[in-house]
């Protein structure tokens, strides 16, 4: 593909290799770059150069890069390309050649003038293209971001070794690194039999939680090896089983005797709003980039462990939603998170005969094997608080909302037609690329607006022409908004809300659209005291704050067990609050919450089941309840 660059004429001159790490630390603990950048020469061999015509230049080794000044081997790389010797420039990551950009620039521009190709491990660039020259610009801005440079080539290294199996990292419990490096089975006969009724109870039972359940049941912990405390790393310990730990060892196919690496993909688009971390996603397994099977005994057949990850998906499916927008009620699915431990919130439904509305819910605390959760609370009053503030968000009125629609728009415009360009050479790098550059403007939004154009193709025929617009930029490269475009969005913004009611709009939609515009709900439920408080953070990087009432119980979720409310009720005409309490607590009743029954709680059930005021007052204080007892009689 990237050879069709490569002419007779470029073949003819010399391939330099220009290796060079920039410190002695890279030297020292790196090899495994060292060892990439060698391999180059192969490269510069199956593009078409005879061994005799690659010279690799590494004088460098060592030292610094910000400057040419003292770098002998980049002053006779630009020397040798300036004079027109040069075929093709092959290096590690293009950017690396140069950090200091002039230096990188005027290495480009020559290369254009000589008509020398610049290759590194994954791509031909002919600096004489404006696609590949804008690349290679790309690369050197990117290349001043020295740690992000580092941080690349520390991964490429890792994944070097990976693609060998020869990657080590901490074995899974179960397993023990034998005499010759290689992974054998725990000698440990309770941790082999232990990990063996996993898998049995899981082919019983197809449901994780009853696996957990069943080892709870029978009073047995699981094996685990210690990993994140300095003391005793690596030793065996025991702990009480828990969901998570359990779906790690159904997931890991270490257990199928397959050595797996790249199971996760870190992307950058989402990170923790506690720890700024990157979040990690799941590859799918098909799309694993090191699989290695039958690498060591296995505890499962690789048959089995497939079936396996079929079951647990279509269980994820069935227990907790996340992802798509799906139908049902709870307008945030998918987008909160939790204000308490930052943790994506899983929406509960109940069943319908219930009529409840459904739960957002927390369960940090659960997954770890606790009685209770993080915290959850009724989506209702927070859906209807996020629906109010998007809705006003995009009313007629907010013209400045519209604008900001249509730079939005514009500005994926820009990212668009950026990317084709960038894509012709290099998908893979183009996506980290376009990430940097354009962090502003997130390219997921484009999905959103491809999922808008196939579900509401009649009511959003304006989105479609958008689509079209794109379509026709990419004809023409001229890509602008017409003013009747410009318009039309700003027509759909003011649509919104009649469509938002629109009895034909289903809750998946609403979802959809809620989408565009918000990039995650925040919530916490346990700061203030009756409260919720959300944070509605926008696609545009705002965030607004409110805060909404908790519905009190009763109203919703909890209530008091009937056989209270029928004695209190019993009992209201002739005795006080204080007496009826005592009584309650002594026959073992509880509130709807389980704590023994007050004055305040009698009071409330009397109040607000209308029960005989009058008559009340043996042994309650009369000052808290009287006001509204008495004007109801
Ligand atoms: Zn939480």
């Amino acid at each position: 593909m990237t050879s069709s660059k490569i002419q007779s004429t470029h073949c003819g001159r010399m391939a330099f290799v220009y290796v060079r790490q920039s410190t002695w630390l890279q030297v020292k603990e790196n090899r495994e770059s060292t060892e990439r950048q060698y391999n180059l020469r192969e490269r510069a061999i199956e593009l078409g150069w005879p061994a005799s015509r690659v010279e690799v230049i590494d004088e460098d080794q060592g030292r610094s890069g910000s400057t040419a000044d003292y770098r002998t081997g980049f002053q006779r790389l630009a020397a040798e390309v300036g004079s027109g010797n040069v075929g093709i420039v092959l290096m590690l990551e293009a950017s690396r050649l140069a950090r200091n950009n002039s230096d990188w620039y005027r290495l480009i521009e020559i290369c254009g003038i000589s008509g020398t190709l610049i290759a590194d491990e994954s791509a031909v660039y002919n600096p004489r293209e404006p696609n590949d020259r804008l690349l290679l610009g790309v690369k050197g801005t990117l290349s001043e971001a020295e740690l992000f440079t580092l941080r690349t080539r520390l991964y490429e290294g890792r994944w070097n070794k990976a693609r060998k199996g020869l990657l080590s990292f901490a074995l899974p419990v179960g397993y023990v690194r034998g005499a010759d490096g290689g992974w054998a089975q725990d000698p440990d006969t309770q941790v082999r039999e232990r990990l063996d009724y996993v898998f049995n109870s899981f082919r019983r039972h197809r449901v994780v939680r009853a696996v957990v359940r069943d080892l709870r049941g029978q009073g047995l912990e699981l094996p685990t090896r210690v990993c994140c405390a300095k003391e005793g790393y690596g030793s065996l310990v025991w702990k009480a089983p828990t969901l998570g730990a359990v779906f790690r060892i159904l997931h890991n196919p270490a257990y199928a005797g397959a050595y797996v690496y790249g199971r996760w993909e870190y992307p950058g688009e989402r990170r923790s709003p506690k720890t700024g971390k990157a979040i990690a996603h799941v590859r799918s397994m098909a799309q694993w980039p090191v699989k290695i099977t039958e690498h060591h005994a296995a505890y499962i057949s690789w048959e089995e462990f497939v079936k396996n990850q079929d079951q647990l998906r279509q269980n994820t499916n069935d227990e907790w939603s996340r992802g798509v927008a799906r139908e049902g009620s709870a307008l945030l699915q998918g987008i909160a998170y939790c204000g308490i431990c930052g943790r994506k919130m899983s929406v509960q439904n109940r069943a319908a005969k219930e009529r409840r509305s459904p739960t957002y819910l927390c369960g940090r605390g659960y997954h770890e094997g606790d009685e209770k959760i993080c915290q959850s609370m009724v989506s209702r009053p927070v859906d209807a608080v996020v629906v109010k503030a998007f809705l006003s968000a995009v009313s007629p009125m907010s013209l400045g909302v519209a604008a900001r629609v249509l730079d939005q728009v514009e500005g994926d415009l820009i990212v668009q037609r950026r990317q084709r360009d960038l894509q012709l050479e290099q998908a893979r790098y183009e996506a980290r690329l376009a990430e940097r550059q354009y962090d502003a403007v997130d390219p997921s939004n484009r999905l959103v607006a491809g999922e808008l154009e196939r579900r509401w193709n009649e009511k959003l025929e304006r989105v479609a022409q958008l689509e079209r617009a794109y379509a026709q930029a990419e004809q023409e490269s001229a890509w602008s908004l017409t003013p009747e475009e410009r318009a039309a969005i700003t027509g759909l913004s003011q649509d919104l809300p009649a469509i938002w009611s629109a009895e034909t709009t289903t809750n998946q939609e609403r979802k959809q659209l809620l989408r565009m515009a918000v990039e995650s709900v925040q919530l916490d439920g346990i700061s203030q005291a009756g409260q919720i408080e959300v944070q509605i953070h926008w696609r545009s990087g705002t965030v607004t704050s409110v805060s909404v009432k908790r519905p009190a119980p009763g109203e919703g979720s909890l209530k008091t067990p009937d056989e209270a409310v029928s004695k209190i009720h019993e009992m209201a005409p002739r005795s006080g609050y204080e007496e009826i309490a005592a009584r309650l607590n002594r026959t073992g009743l509880r509130s709807a919450f389980g704590r023994r029954f007050t004055t305040q709680h009698v009071g409330y059930i009397c109040r607000r089941d209308g029960l005989a005021p009058g008559q009340r007052h043996s042994g309650s204080k009369p000052k808290k309840n009287s006001p509204k007892g008495s004007t109801r009689s």
